[in-house]
């Protein structure tokens, strides 16, 4: 038995007759931003959760308090490896892969073999073991879009060979090992795309624009908007994606095409800035710095299919979300900031 047999074995619960009482859930990237959330959710649904990730972005932090309960167990572990273990499981969710763009460039090979060895990695799992798999996806798969909003059918308009592409890339390569393992080993497959998306959890230090923006406001720091602020994102917030990667996973076998999850509303960056340092009464100046290479101009997911299929779409305002999102930064900064007597 290797040590992931103990971590998991451990855990399993079985009724009378030896079958799974509960179902098992391994979240690959579970001490991240969108994967802690997820662990939790189901864990409060009554799942047994195995978290894996490698803390390479993720935080021991967002899953801390999760770590006393008997249905929880965490495997630090970098899924380029592969994973053994003796134990069932009957759903993944592959979130593992860093998202925020200056942390997927730091090593972008790794971020790439991330994608390409972690798909396969954990797609032989869910092959060994019988589990269906959903993989996060992501709308950086349509590139620097000519066409908005962005449906599913569209192709994308991807730089093989820039800044972004380790991402982009291996991503796009990870749906078509995913589309490929349904195929040809009849592996029952979720795709979903997600869009930007924000809320509490976020690292601090993460990099993108929402965190990035309200941490400067919060310190009086000038915003820093890269290039004139007119590039667009829609913003979707964290308990809405949940839904959403929650129904896509018990949505019917069939349902294993791609699926676009994300907050329809679209806002310029210069937009959101604005709405940041109102809600935050920041007096905070804006900068600009320069536009990254390869930076999507627009970018609105077209959920058609999600409302189809699923009967999903968003609650949650970009305003509403902020609400919710503002007061936990605010809480961080407090923890992390040294007291007055601790400076003295
Ligand atoms: P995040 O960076 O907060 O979380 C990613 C997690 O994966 C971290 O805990 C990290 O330590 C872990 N990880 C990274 N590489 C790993 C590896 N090789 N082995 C094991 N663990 C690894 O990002 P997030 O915002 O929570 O995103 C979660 C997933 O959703 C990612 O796959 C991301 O590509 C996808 N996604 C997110 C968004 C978004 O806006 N949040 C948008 C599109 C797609
Ligand atoms: N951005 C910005 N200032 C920041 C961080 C990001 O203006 O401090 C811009 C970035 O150039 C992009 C948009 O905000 O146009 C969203 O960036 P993010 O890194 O959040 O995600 P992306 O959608 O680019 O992957």
């Amino acid at each position: 038995m290797n040590g992931f047999d103990h971590a998991v074995t451990e855990n399993s619960a079985t009724d009378g007759a030896g079958a799974p009482a509960v179902k098992t859930v391994l979240v690959a990237g579970g001490a991240g931003f969108v994967g802690a959330r997820l662990c939790q959710r189901l864990l409060a649904s009554g799942a047994s959760v195995i978290c894996v990730d490698n803390l390479q972005t993720g935080r021991m932090a967002n899953i801390d308090p999760m770590m006393e309960e008997a249905m929880f167990r965490f495997i630090r572990h970098d899924i380029i490896a592969p994973l053994e273990f003796s134990a069932p499981v009957d759903e993944i969710y592959n979130l593992a892969c860093p998202a925020s763009p200056p942390k997927y460039q730091l090593d972008p090979v790794h971020t790439f073999k991330t994608s390409v060895l972690g798909a396969l990695n954990l797609l032989g799992l869910a092959r060994n073991k019988g589990a269906r798999i959903l993989q996060a996806s992501t709308s950086e798969i349509y590139g620097d879009p000519l066409c908005s909003p962005q449906p599913e059918s569209y192709l994308g308009n991807v730089n093989p060979v820039g800044p972004r592409s380790c991402y982009d890339e291996g991503k796009r390569a990870a749906e078509t090992l995913f589309h490929d393992y349904g195929l040809q080993h009849g592996v029952s497959i979720k795709i979903a795309r997600i869009f930007n998306t924000y809320g509490p959890g976020m690292a601090p230090d993460d990099g993108r624009v929402v965190s990035n923006f309200i941490i400067q406001a919060l310190r009086g720091e000038p915003i820093t908007i890269y290039g004139n602020g007119s590039q667009t994102r829609s913003f979707c917030f964290v308990d809405d994606l949940l839904d959403g990667l929650m129904l896509l996973m018990a949505s019917p076998h069939e349902v294993s095409y791609p699926v676009n999850l994300g907050n329809e509303t679209e806002f310029t960056v210069a937009e959101l800035a604005k709405l940041v340092l109102a809600k935050t009464g920041s007096s905070s100046n804006t900068i600009h710095n320069a536009l990254p290479i390869d930076d999507p101009r627009q970018r609105r997911p077209d959920i058609v299919l999600a409302r189809r299929v699923l009967g999903w779409r968003p609650e949650v305002s970009l305003d509403a979300g902020l609400d919710r999102t503002i007061p936990w930064f605010r809480a961080q900064l407090a923890v992390a900031l040294p007291s007055l007597e601790e400076v003295a």
